[in-house]
């Protein structure tokens, strides 16, 4: 096994090739490559004092792995675990894999590494000119937990309905499922979004903004999609109500595509996702996608993807005391 996975020097110099290309950079005044490794008996392994503001750093300062009890070595190990395993990899089996802590410090730390695949499509909208996206929107596992409330803090339609006696109507999907939408370049990136209802509304905030309006944008027949064509450089829809999932170059099917190795990969591996996490999930989904091998991509370099995503990601988890 590589030593960046097996010895704590050696992920910290992982680290730090990664997160600072260009010599060490200082968190507190920016000043780059201009710090002194400190050496001694007590001084802990990699602080750096910086020679313009005369301030201590590490390069986990400012990044999720800041004051973790996680050996270093556990992290990167834990982040090529989960960056190359195609459907993903359960707490469990990464608590067994990384022999070490608790299932709860697994459960933490993937959680945390999720946090670090964030953004993983850009910052910008997707598509532009000559190119096409599919948007789609699917509905996942109905709510396991009767305390959950919806995205948007609302009770689900079923519970209001069975609240004032009424049987649980479906509307624009089924009343007590979780929907998703996704917008999926094509040969390209793909950005989820866990919303509380699929409709118009909603569909049309994430539109605007996410996709570039010289796009061609590729939709099934659903009306949830219909008043938005003029935006766009085109609107061609495939209806599969009557058994059409292609027409010339129209489909939906990268965004089908998506969904289910998203499913396969919550039933199989995750089983189990509160409403609170759903959407920290299609993160990681997301972001796979969006480093796969297609895109030229491998194992390695998808690992290192993740480990510069950890930079700038706040710790916004309760920790275990182990980790
Ligand atoms: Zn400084």
């Amino acid at each position: 096994m590589d030593l960046i996975y097996t010895d704590d020097e050696a992920a910290r110099k992982h680290l730090e090739s990664l997160l600072w290309p260009d010599g060490p950079i200082c968190p507190h005044c920016g000043t780059v490559d201009e710090a002194t490794l400190m050496k001694g008996k007590t001084t802990r392994a990699g602080l750096y004092n910086c020679r313009a503001c005369d301030k201590p750093f590490t390069v986990t300062v400012g990044t999720i792995y800041e004051s973790s009890k996680i050996p270093l070595h556990k992290w990167v190990y834990a982040t090529h675990l989960m960056t190359a395993s195609k459907k993903g990899i359960s707490a469990a089996q990464l608590h067994r894999m990384l022999g070490f802590g608790s299932y709860r410090t697994a459960w933490f730390m993937a959680h945390r590494i999720r946090e670090a695949m964030k953004g993983s499509s850009g910052a910008g909208p997707l598509g532009g000119e000559g190119q096409v996206v599919e948007a789609d929107e699917t509905y996942f596992h109905k709510v396991e937990n009767p305390s959950d409330v919806r995205a948007d803090g609302k009770p689900f339609r079923a519970d209001v309905a069975r609240a004032k006696g009424e049987k649980p109507y479906g509307g624009y999907g089924p009343a007590n499922k979780r929907p998703i939408v996704v917008l999926c370049e094509r040969g390209g990136k793909a950005r989820t979004f866990h919303v509380a209802e699929a409709n118009r509304e909603t569909i049309e905030k994430i539109l605007h903004g996410n996709v570039d309006t010289a796009s061609r944008l590729h939709t099934d027949e659903s009306h949830l999609y219909k008043r938005f064509g003029g935006r766009f450089a085109a609107h061609e829809s495939v209806n599969h109500s009557k058994d059409e999932y292609a027409r010339g170059d129209v489909t939906s099917n990268s965004a089908e595509g998506f969904f289910n190795v998203f499913k396969r990969g919550m039933t199989g591996v995750y089983q189990h996702c509160g409403e609170a996490y759903l959407q920290r999930y299609l993160i990681e989904f997301e972001f796979r996608h969006n480093t796969r091998a297609k895109l030229g991509v491998n194992d390695k370099e998808r690992a290192a993807l993740a480990i510069q995503g950890a930079q700038g990601k706040r710790l916004t988890l309760r920790r275990p005391a182990n980790a």
